[in-house]
């Protein structure tokens, strides 16, 4: 096993989309974005092409609030790249928000990514040894140096010497003032998406977006994933595909079904609802419980909640309603509200748990505190018994390909057994879904092979941070 150091881990939990070949690209990409919303929240980024320059307009906040009519009005041209991006690293927010412009020796290029690379420190150590000037601490910068840098002759030949150095995860647009490029990594970890919409011109317009949701808000037709180790390339020419890497075993994030994606979408070839409905049935079987009411987490848990209900039979209820309006800051009252974060976005409907028998049923528990809260928050709206059913095994790992969880030290799971956790948030019971019925649900085999590292601790990469993986034991008090 390899080290990589702590900058190497952004947290990047992000969504790209990319338009070739219309002429309101960058409200195509605006309208994209704002589909992708739920996978980034922090800042958001549209770079088009007017086929003569390259526009980029990135800023801190929601899509809908950064992209005003007039905003997009400074984004002419026929071809866009966009970026939403969530990132826990602090001041430095902006500078690293995407796309990433740059001028050099190969043209303008623009870029944007969602993944974390895993050897991008490494990379970068020598970069900048051989002269190379770094203007951001993002991992994405690596991947403009390596091409700036490349000795290929041809853009698309160095871009694909770029991907063939880079390891990890990464679902890439790129765009250049006359071309749109879209790349996998060869495991497949992050879902990256084409589709067509026909024009006037003749020329189908071509849209590669994070997630297919994106897709149907602007009437696309989705046409097929970007494979794994497949390099896209749209031009006048038309639509060029070749494999920059040899194929490894797909291992793409199965938290994509059980949590990041939106129920709408089809991700990795799969409905994403299915999906989770399966997560809820295979619940269900594997660990049934003696209630009254099955009420879902909202949002996450909402659909694995209806497959719990109809295979256990037991009547399923909103008895959380989630207020979507919730921002950044609030201002709490001088006398201390109990729970008060949690229940700024979540309120029990007493009438209906009261004197209940419930099974609350969520995706995940990452530290423990929420759920405990919720936990309580149930218990003090009347019901006699609340048992937790969540819809995929302990999350024991912290993930290195862009999913935000924290480092092991803090994931309850990795220090505490089920007992210990059931203990600490207060359920009557809890049960997780094992590994085996996850795989099942999200139709592991069929078409798709998974990463399922954070509930195992085995990574299809060799490269991983030993800090953050190292257990230490945590105080739950
Ligand atoms: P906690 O009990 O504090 O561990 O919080 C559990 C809640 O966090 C669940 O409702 C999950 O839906 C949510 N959650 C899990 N993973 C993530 C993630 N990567 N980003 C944001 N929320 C998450």
């Amino acid at each position: 096993m390899s080290i990589i150091e702590k900058s190497d881990k952004f947290h990047d939990e992000c969504g790209v989309m990319a338009v070739h070949g219309h002429p309101e690209a960058s409200k195509l990409a605006y309208l994209g974005l704002y589909a992708l919303q739920h996978r980034g929240q922090e800042s958001a980024g549209i770079a088009s092409s007017d086929l003569g320059r390259l526009h980029n307009i990135k800023a801190m906040g929601l899509v809908a609030d950064i992209f005003t009519e007039d905003v997009l009005g400074r984004l002419p041209g026929s071809l866009a790249i966009g970026h939403t991006r969530y990132s826990t690293t602090g001041d430095s927010a902006l500078l690293n928000a995407q796309p990433i412009r740059v001028e050099c020796n190969k043209g303008a290029i623009a870029l944007a990514h969602n993944g974390n690379l895993v050897n991008a420190h490494l990379l970068r150590r020598q970069l900048e040894q051989n002269g190379s000037i770094f203007q951001t601490t993002s991992d994405t910068e690596v991947v403009v140096h390596l091409i700036a840098q490349s000795k290929e002759q041809t853009l698309p030949d160095a871009i694909a010497d770029a991907l063939r150095q880079i390891e990890g995860a990464f679902s890439l647009v790129l765009m250049t003032r006359d071309r749109v490029f879209a790349a996998r990594d060869p495991h497949g970890f992050r879902p990256l998406s084409m589709a067509t919409m026909p024009n006037a011109s003749g020329k189908p317009t071509i849209v590669f977006a994070s997630e297919t949701c994106a897709f149907d808000l602007i009437g696309a037709h989705y046409e097929r994933d970007v494979q794994p180790g497949e390099f896209v390339v749209v031009g006048n020419e038309g639509v060029h595909s070749r494999i920059f890497a040899a194929p490894r075993q797909q291992s793409s994030c199965i938290f994509e079904h059980v949590y990041f994606s939106r129920p709408d979408s089809v991700i990795f070839g799969r409905p994403v609802q299915e999906s989770r409905e399966a997560l809820g049935r295979e619940l269900a079987r594997e660990v049934p419980v003696e209630a009254d009411l099955v009420v879902p987490v909202p949002d996450s848990g909402v659909t694995a909640a209806i497959g719990y209900s109809n295979e256990s039979g037991i009547p399923f209820s909103f008895g959380l309603i989630r207020n979507h309006y919730v921002g950044r800051t609030f201002i709490e009252p001088e006398q201390r509200v109990r729970d008060f974060g949690v229940r700024l976005k979540l309120n029990p409907v007493q009438h209906l748990l009261k004197g209940k028998r419930v099974v609350l049923i969520d995706d995940s528990i990452v530290r423990g505190t929420t759920s405990r809260k919720i936990v309580r928050m149930v218990r003090d709206a009347g019901a006699t018994e609340v048992h937790m059913r969540i819809s995929c095994p302990p999350t024991i790992s912290p993930c290195f390909y862009g999913v935000d969880t924290p480092s092991k030290r803090h994931l309850i799971a990795a220090n505490k057994s089920v007992e210990q956790i059931r203990e600490y948030i207060g359920a009557d019971s809890l049960a997780y879904l094992s590994l085996e019925g996850l795989k099942r649900a999200c139709a592991e085999g069929k078409k798709v092979t998974y990463c399922t590292a954070c509930y195992t601790g085995k990574y299809p990469t060799s490269l991983v941070d030993v800090e953050e993986i190292e257990p230490a034991p945590i105080s739950l008090k």
